[in-house]
C-alpha cells in the first residue's frame, strides 16, 4: 500500500528536489478525479508529452475538455522549466494500460516489455502523471532546462516513496495506443533518474564531489594501536642485520674506498677508487686490531709511570 502524496509534502519534497520555478494552480490541492475512481494506492510514475505547445497549456491541463473532464495530468512542465501544479489526487492522464507494462513498473524492474494489447489496468488509479510541454515531432528538442526539472520532479517521487528510478515509465511503454508519448530514451532518462537517488535531493549535476563546508585541520595520525615489546624490538632488529650480512656476504658488493687506503684514487673510473666487500671488511677487522693494541700500549705505558 502506498498511500499518495499530501500537497504538502509534494510541495517540500520538490523544493529539496532543487525544483524552484513552482506555479500553485489556484484549486490544485483539491483538483482531482476521486468521485470517479480510486487513487490510494499508486506504484509508479508517467511522463508525457503534450504533443502540442503554447501558453493556454497549463488552464488546459487542469480543466480538461467536455469530453475528457480533468485534471489531466497532476503537474505541467513548460518549456521554460516552470512547473505548474495542476492536480493532487486522481487525474485523466493515463487512461487504460496493459498488464505486462504495470508488473515492470511496479516491481521495479530494469526491463520495461513493449506493451501488450490488452489493458485491463485502469492507469489512473495506480500512476502520477507529469506532463511536459513538447510537441512530439521527431526533430523537436527538450530545452536542457525542462529535462533536468523533469528529472527531478520524477526522482522527487521516487524519493518520497522509496521507490527506484524503474517505477517511472512513460505512456508510450504503457499503452499501444501512444507510440511516441513522449519521444525521449527512456532507459536513460530513468538513468539519469537513478543518477539523481544516488545523491541527496539537494544534488545539482555537475557539482565537484561533496566536500566539507569548511577547511578541514590536518588529521594528528593515530598510534599504532600495536604496541611492540623491546623483545620484539630486538627480534626485528636482529634479522634486519642478519639479511644485511647475509647480501653483503653473497655479492661481495662494490664500496667506496677510504681516501686514507694507499692506492686510493679520485678518479672515479680508476679502480682505486672502490673496494669490494671482503676489502671492507679487511679494513674493520684491521682498524679494530689497531685499537685494540693501542689501548694495550696506552694501559702499560701507564702502568711503568706509576
Ligand atoms: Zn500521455
Amino acid at each position: 500500500m502506498a498511500r499518495p502524496v499530501t500537497p504538502d509534502q509534494w510541495l517540500k519534497a520538490l523544493r529539496a528536489e532543487g525544483v524552484t520555478d513552482i506555479v500553485e494552480m489556484p484549486g490544485w490541492r483539491t483538483n482531482n478525479r476521486n468521485h470517479k475512481g480510486p487513487f490510494s494506492d499508486v506504484h509508479a510514475t508517467m511522463i508525457h508529452h503534450t504533443a502540442g505547445e503554447g501558453t493556454g497549456l497549463p488552464s488546459w491541463c487542469f480543466n480538461g475538455s467536455a469530453a475528457l473532464p480533468g485534471p489531466l495530468c497532476h503537474d505541467f512542465l513548460a518549456r521554460s522549466g516552470r512547473l505548474y501544479l495542476v492536480g493532487n489526487g486522481r487525474a485523466n492522464h493515463a487512461g487504460t494500460v496493459a498488464r505486462n507494462a504495470y508488473d515492470a513498473v511496479r516491481n521495479e524492474r530494469s526491463h520495461h516489455p513493449a506493451p501488450d494489447a490488452a489493458e485491463p489496468v485502469d492507469g489512473n488509479a495506480v500512476s502520477y502523471g507529469l506532463e511536459c510541454e513538447n510537441d512530439g515531432t521527431p526533430n523537436r528538442t527538450w530545452p536542457a532546462k525542462q529535462y533536468d526539472v523533469a528529472v527531478r520532479v520524477q526522482a522527487a517521487r521516487c524519493r518520497f516513496h522509496g521507490w527506484s528510478a524503474d517505477s517511472v515509465w512513460a505512456h508510450k511503454e504503457a499503452t499501444r495506443r501512444k507510440p511516441v508519448d513522449p519521444r525521449l530514451p527512456m532507459d536513460q532518462f530513468r538513468r539519469d533518474v537513478a543518477e539523481r537517488l544516488a545523491h541527496p535531493a539537494s544534488w545539482n549535476p555537475g557539482d565537484k564531489p561533496s566536500k566539507p563546508t569548511t577547511p578541514s585541520k590536518p588529521v594528528p595520525p593515530k598510534e599504532n594501536p600495536v604496541a611492540l615489546s623491546d623483545a620484539d624490538v630486538q627480534r626485528i632488529a636482529k634479522a634486519a642485520a642478519d639479511e644485511v650480512w647475509r647480501v653483503m656476504a653473497k655479492s661481495d658488493g662494490v664500496y667506496l674506498a677510504p681516501t686514507d687506503d694507499p692506492q686510493y684514487s679520485p678518479t672515479v673510473t680508476d679502480p682505486g677508487h672502490y673496494w669490494s666487500g671482503r676489502q671492507v671488511m679487511a679494513d674493520l677487522v684491521r682498524r679494530v686490531r689497531d685499537t685494540q693494541k693501542a689501548v694495550a700500549d696506552l694501559v702499560a705505558a701507564q702502568k711503568k709511570e706509576s
